[in-house]
This record gives C-alpha cells, structure tokens and sequence, in this order.
C-alpha cells in the first residue's frame, strides 16, 4: 500500500484534472454559443469595455461614473443572458461548472478538507488494496460449495465441510441483505484455504456495489500503517479516518502479523472507534477465542465475544483440493 502522501498527492492531481476537465468543457460550449448566437459574443465585448470604463472611473476617484457603468454593465449581463435563453441554451450554460460544487474541485472548504477528498481517499485506498481485480473472480455469484463436501467432517462439532459453509454462506448473505453499517460485525475463524477469504471477498464486493466505502487491509498492512500515522510524519490524519470511519473495513489474516504491544492496543482501538461510530467490521484469523486472548489481551476477545458474530470455517485445505482436481484435469 501506498503512503499518505503520495495518496494525497494523487487526489491533488485528481482535482486538477477535474479541473482542466471542466475548463475544456466551458470552451467548448462557448465555442457552441459563439457559433450560434453572434450577439453573445458582442455583448460579451461590451461588458469587457464597461468594466474597463468602470475600473478607470474608480481610479479618478469619480464615483458618480462609476455607478452608471455599473448599471450598464448589470443591463448587458441581463441582455446576455436572454441572448442565451433565446438561443435555446440552457441557464448557465456559460458558466464554469464543477464536479464538487462545495469546494469548486479544490478539495477545502472554508479551509476545511470538503466531503469528496475523503470519498477520493477512500476510492484510492480500496483501489490500491489490490482487491478490485479479485472482487471480479470471487463473489456470490462465482461462490461454488463444489468444494464443501458431505463427507468430511469436523471432529469438533460432528457436521460436514458442506454443512458449516452452508451456515456461513447464509450469514454472509445475512449481512449483506441489505447491508447496513454497524448493524453487525464478524469474525471468521478457521485454518488457512477453508473459504474465510473468499466469503469476506464476495460481502466485499456486494457491499460496495451497493455505494458503501469499504476498506480491506491484512492485518499486517494495518498495523504498519497504524504504525506509520502514530510515529511517523504529520498529515496522515486522514487516511486513519478513512480506515476508523469507512462502512466496513475488512482485516484479513489477523495473527500472521507482528504481534507486539503497540498491534495489541491499535487493534483494540480501532474495534472500539469503529463500534462507537456504528460502522461494521470483519476480521479473518486463523486463531481461536483462546489464542486471540493471548495474544491481543482479554478486552479484546471480550469485545469479540460481545459485539461479533462468530463464524467457524472447516474443511480440508480448498487451494490443495483445487490443485489436486486441476492436476487431475491434466491426467
Ligand atoms: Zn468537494
């Protein structure tokens, strides 16, 4: 994953081509109207001249002069615009328009970052997570229980690979119909290859298709980040609010990062932001309710056993049945 600044500096160029965007479009329909409307052009002179005038009359000092040029100026705006209208354009037609009207593409308003540069952020995170691509092979659509079968079973709790999916699948789906944020969290617990990436890919994919941000990290890229915005430079204060604030944020692979006090706390922190500002989680591990105490203290297990739904994946190693059955296509 990228830093914050080259983030930010990526969303700089976003607004500046936004920009450069609409500026070549208003020459564009200028061109249009000039065409069209000879008169426009005409008229638009004039107010050029006027406002000249006007700016001299101000610099002498005579103001009575002043206020009749800007009467005149005002008339030949208004008979600009019915030269518009009756052209057939529509009102503004002649104007600067943008993609984010509040803070003109810029990304401030009133000095403050403007709603859409943290909906940028967001965009970039999820689109350089590298789960885009992935989002397109592994969905509900493509889901396939072909490799849930009957016959294994698990020794824990006596019920088929089929069985346990099933119960997952339907959760999922639970989760998903209609998805809406902080309403539920969910920790997937199991071996690796038994389909807990893969659920949280297909929740992933219908979650944003239906408009909510989402953020999906493995834990490692988490917590180094966690890390990064805590000890490193100034500036990255927003990214942290994507990752506390978006929808759903995803943590993949919880346990295979390096575990030290700072992952401990961080990981705390971020499940009790996130379940104060009512936003849903999932997090993926391969470590039991017991381990997870152990290794990241007794509030968070505690936190999981309270606010998440727990899932537990079994079945013997997918990615080998699937290579397996593909060595056995060959044959
Ligand atoms: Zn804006």
């Amino acid at each position: 994953m990228q830093s914050s600044n080259s983030l930010h500096s990526q969303i700089l160029a976003i607004y500046e081509d936004r920009r450069r965007r609409q500026q070549d479009a208003l020459l564009e329909r200028m061109e249009e109207i000039y065409a069209k409307c000879p008169a426009y052009k005409e008229l638009e002179d004039a107010i050029k001249d006027t406002f000249a005038d006007r700016s001299i009359a101000l610099i002498h000092g005579d103001e009575t002069k002043a206020q009749l040029l800007k009467r005149r100026e005002d008339d030949l705006i208004e008979q600009k615009q019915l030269v518009l209208s009756f052209g057939g354009f529509p009102e503004c037609y002649d104007k600067l328009r943008y993609d984010c009207e509040l803070c003109k593409d810029t990304g401030f308003v009133n000095g403050k970052r403007c709603s859409c540069y943290r909906q940028l952020m967001t965009r970039l995170l999820y689109e350089t997570s590298e789960i885009k691509e992935l989002l397109e092979k592994e969905n509900f659509d493509t889901f396939s229980f072909e490799y849930f079968d009957k016959e294994t079973i698990d020794p824990n709790t006596g019920k088929s690979a089929y069985e346990i999916m099933k119960y997952n699948y339907d959760i999922a789906k639970e989760f998903v119909t209609p998805f809406v944020p902080g309403k539920s969290n969910l920790l997937f617990i199991g071996a690796a290859g038994t389909g807990k990436t893969f659920l949280s890919n297909c929740i992933a994919r219908e979650v944003i298709a239906a408009g909510h941000s989402v953020v999906y990290l493995s834990a490692a890229t988490l917590f180094d980040r966690l890390a990064q915005m805590t000890f490193g430079k100034s500036g990255e204060s927003e990214e942290k609010a994507v990752i506390m604030d978006c929808d759903l944020l995803i943590i993949d692979d919880l346990g295979t990062e390096f575990n030290n006090s700072f992952v401990s706390s961080q990981l705390f922190y971020c499940i009790n932001e996130r379940k104060l500002k009512n936003r849903s989680t999932i997090i993926s591990t391969n470590l039991d309710l017991e381990k997870l105490k152990e290794n990241y203290s007794e509030r968070v297990s505690s936190r999981f056993i309270e606010n998440y739904r727990i899932c537990r994946f079994f079945n013997t190693d997918i990615r080998r049945k699937k290579r397996r059955e593909g060595a056995g296509r060959k044959e």
